[in-house]
């Protein structure tokens, strides 16, 4: 027991007994002992009137003077008091510091809920998206962002990020990318890409103009070249030189003529258009002529599927062209190439399987970039340009396609192309008229 609680009992039992006392002296100790008891309560019922005025706010020890239980109790009130004041103190301040460190980021950082309304957003948001404290918490954020892909990126983020045109600033570009984080909440953070989006368009400019430049006078050269090579009145010893020199001219004809079409792709945002595209009838066309090279592995055609592709004709040529001739460039004459068209439950899939020299596991994922080659040597020798997967990939992706690669070093390689069911047509009957679309994601048969 604390000791201001021990000296108030003892002081109620001395008052207790003192009264008492005076009973048996003056007579009737129980009328005594109940006055005391009486007093007691009516003095205890006080202070607990006053300790209620306290902890309504009234200032405690000018109320309860300096000593004994009550002025204890008041000042421990007190003291519980100032703990709870420090603490929210504290936690002010932790929240201006966060709300003046966001508020400084140059990000946009907007917090979503499960049903993508706003529950809070910085400063930089009410500059790049135009949202308004006032206004706009508890909202859903589809309603200031409107742009189809932000929506379907909104039901099905997958750890990506996108970017689409500013809401807010014309000629503006927004990266955004959605982290999901406690109980189905979502941090939007968006970030303005515009200056980067501007640079990146100027180099592909600069390269597109630079190829097309060059692509005059190269032409010029290979015709001369053209032309000496079969004149008969150059000396034997130019013969070689003027091959050799035709060879590099076509090389760099087919790498400015790749530039171009990778730039082509790359800039494009729309998706590719919907032509009718008969597959199997392509495949056939570029197998035939890969079949007419002296050296070649042995080369095999499946169509396991009727199915024909919407897409755009060059683009889709251009995805099977590439990908058959790697195979038929890096097997070698001994081994097979088999190219396959057919339908599984995710949609179309065209395969090309080769046992070739295949490619080191750590380098497959590099292999779709520009210009890298795992044998730069080997490459040129047999006409690649570096460029080929990389317009196998944009093109794909302008196709809503993917492209997945597996690779044995020294065993051989599979280069799968998947197209979304959005993309195929299934043959009705045997003319091209008799194809029908089927609605998106319905395969008919
Ligand atoms: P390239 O003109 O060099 O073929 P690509 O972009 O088409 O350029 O291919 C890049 C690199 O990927 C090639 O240089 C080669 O190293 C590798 N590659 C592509 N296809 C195959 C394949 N079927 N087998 C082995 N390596 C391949």
């Amino acid at each position: 027991m604390r000791n201001h609680w021990a000296s108030h009992l003892l002081a109620l039992a001395g008052w207790l007994l003192g009264a008492l006392l005076l009973g048996l002296i003056a007579g009737g100790p129980a009328w005594w002992l109940a006055g005391a008891l009486a007093a007691y309560v009516a003095y205890m019922l006080r202070n607990v009137y006053l300790l209620d005025r306290v902890i309504s706010g009234a200032p405690g020890l000018r109320t309860f003077g300096t000593r004994g239980l009550w002025p204890e109790l008041v000042a421990g009130i007190d003291k519980i008091r100032a703990k709870s004041r420090n603490r929210k103190l504290r936690y002010h301040r932790l929240l201006r510091e966060v709300s003046e460190s966001t508020g400084a980021l140059s990000d946009a950082g907007i917090i979503l809920n499960p049903e993508k309304e706003i529950l809070w957003f910085n400063t930089a948001a009410t500059r790049l998206l135009g949202l308004d404290p006032a206004r706009d918490i508890g909202n859903r954020i589809d309603n200031f962002i409107r742009h189809p892909d932000f929506v379907q990126y909104l039901e099905d983020p997958a750890g990506r990020s996108i970017t689409i045109p500013s809401p807010t600033a014309e000629l503006g570009f927004l990266l955004v990318q959605l982290i999901p984080y406690g109980r189905e909440h979502q941090l939007a953070i968006v970030r303005d890409v515009t200056h980067e989006r501007h640079l990146e368009r100027t180099r592909r400019d600069f390269v597109a103009n630079a190829s097309h430049e060059l692509r005059s006078p190269l032409t010029v050269i290979s015709g001369y070249l053209d032309a000496l090579a079969e004149a008969d009145d150059p000396p034997e010893s130019w013969r070689e030189p003027i091959r050799e020199m035709l060879r590099q001219a076509n090389r760099m004809t087919q790498i400015l003529r790749d530039l171009i079409e990778l730039t082509r792709l790359e800039s494009e945002t729309s998706k590719a258009k919907y032509d009718f595209v008969d597959v199997a009838d392509m495949l056939r066309g570029i197998v035939r002529e890969l079949e007419a090279r002296a050296e070649r592995p042995k080369l095999t055609l499946r169509i396991e599927s009727d199915a024909a592709l919407l897409g755009s004709e060059s683009e889709l040529h251009s995805i099977f062209y590439n990908v058959i001739h790697n195979a038929v460039r890096f097997t070698p004459p001994t081994g097979s190439v088999d190219v396959s068209w057919g339908t599984d439950d995710a949609g179309g899939v065209f395969t090309v399987r080769d046992t070739g020299i295949g490619i080191p596991a750590e380098l497959i994922p590099r292999i779709t970039e520009r210009f890298y080659r795992v044998d730069p040597g080997r490459s040129r020798a047999t006409g690649g340009t570096g460029l080929g997967l990389a317009i196998v990939k944009h093109a794909l992706q302008r196709h809503n396609g993917t492209l997945t690669i597996q690779s044995h070093e020294g065993q051989g390689s599979t280069f799968a192309c998947h197209f979304s069911p959005a993309r195929l047509v299934y043959r009705g009957g045997a003319s091209k008229a008799a194809y029908n679309r089927p609605a998106p994601n319905v395969k008919s048969g």
